[in-house]
């Protein structure tokens, strides 16, 4: 849906960047990562690049839900498909907003010079498709997903949806054009509650979500249940066995359970008193645990006041760049990762070389994979051990 003027000029003071029907904003995380003032929780828990990361929308007025929590101008946003805007035009056009945005950001005092030169020069690698709008309401999302899939730049792809249409979703699992992570966002564990929370455009809402629910575990990628907590009229204990029945029905890879914020166009709906603090959320999600044997808490984000489980079964890497077949030839994990180069900084690294007999981190991805059958190690097991010493040593200190 092309933005109307009056609209367009509100979401540019709002330090939009509009490209057709789709936008791009500056995530205060990357601003954050980009002085080296924290980063944000998808770095943490995932491995993503917070600076290079595409916070976008691609028809940011489409949505079919009303959700009361919303910090976006909801008030814009209508339910009905509109002529889809060509991707490639829009993927251009946002990088170009992008930089836009960032270009004030190179002369900062703080900022660091090749985190900046990384998020400003170079594609994108991780694409946040959840700045607004219900995303699989954009017609072209397939082709948008396979333009930023064959692009040899991008991490990670991930998109937050309503969970409103579950054909779509079944369309691109079929492609084989799902994001390489996908969130559902689920905010109650009855109709009832739903209606309330979501406010729906579809009269037939709550099956659609649960349809949607039904895929995931057959669908081929990694999935996130993503449920806010909104203190005060979703988090009562005595919803606790709901929840627990819906999310173990569903046995998503993750669970996130994170705080509402009063933020934006939501403080017109709710009050500052429904935003729980972290304490709140662990507490809510302690819990829960003791209701979901498929799953564990794995990580917390306390600035993003977020708790994270996992599924005892999900057996894919935590961080998203091991698992991805691109990073397959040498020079992709080298020029984009530079592992190695970063592992040689350990010298505590020097215990999994002994373990794996391994000479030194002079190598690379194939030539690991070689030695590992040489002497007879699972690569596997050894990529784990380097993504646990990344993420105890690397990851955590990039704050
Ligand atoms: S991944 Fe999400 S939280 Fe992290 S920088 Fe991008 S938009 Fe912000």
């Amino acid at each position: 849906m092309t933005i109307p003027l009056e609209i367009k000029s509100k979401l540019l003071n709002m330090q939009y960047r509009i490209c057709g029907s789709s936008a791009v904003e500056i995530c205060s995380w990357t601003k954050k990562h980009l002085i080296n003032e924290g980063s944000c929780y998808k770095r943490k828990f995932y491995g993503i690049d917070t600076n290079r990361c595409m916070e976008m929308g691609p028809d940011i007025l489409c949505c079919n839900h009303n959700c009361i929590y919303c910090w976006r101008p909801m008030e814009f946003m209508s339910s009905k498909e509109s002529e889809a805007m060509d991707p490639q035009e829009m993927i251009l056009g946002l990088i170009e907003g992008r930089k836009n945005l960032l270009s004030g950001f190179g002369g900062h005092e703080k900022v660091d010079k090749e985190k900046f030169k990384d998020a400003y020069e170079l594609f994108p690698n991780h694409w946040a498709i959840s700045l607004a709008g219900e995303p699989l309401l954009y017609d072209k999302i397939d082709e948008l997903i396979s333009i930023l899939k064959n692009n040899k730049e991008t991490r990670s792809i991930f998109v937050v949806t309503n969970g409103q249409e579950p054909k779509k979703l079944k369309e691109l699992n079929e492609k084989d054009l799902l994001p390489v992570q996908l969130y559902v966002s689920v905010n109650a564990p009855n109709e009832k509650l739903y209606k309330e929370i979501a406010r729906p455009a579809n009269s037939d809402g709550w099956k659609r979500l649960k349809e949607t629910l039904n895929l995931l575990k057959n669908l081929n990628t990694r999935t996130v249940l993503r449920f806010t907590q909104i203190k005060g009229l979703n988090d009562s204990e005595n919803l606790l066995e709901e929840y627990a029945e819906l999310f173990e029905e569903t046995q998503s890879n993750f669970i996130e359970i994170k705080a509402y914020m009063f933020l934006g166009f939501s403080r017109q709906r709710l009050k500052k008193e429904n935003m729980p603090f972290h304490k709140n959320v662990q507490a809510f999600a302690e819990k829960l645990n003791e209701l979901l044997p498929s799953y564990e808490i794995i990580n917390e984000h306390s600035p993003s006041r977020i708790v994270l489980f996992r599924n005892k079964n999900f057996k894919g890497e935590q961080l998203i760049f091991f698992n991805d077949p691109k990073y397959e030839s040498i020079d992709k994990i080298d020029k984009n990762w530079k592992i190695y180069s970063i592992l040689k900084k350990y010298r505590k690294s020097r215990k999994i070389l002994d373990k794996f007999k391994i000479d030194s981190w002079d190598l690379d991805y194939l030539t690991l994979k070689e030695h590992s059958e040489k002497v007879g190690f699972d690569l596997n097991s050894i990529l784990k051990e380097i993504n646990e010493f990344i993420h105890e040593n690397y990851l955590i200190n990039t704050k």
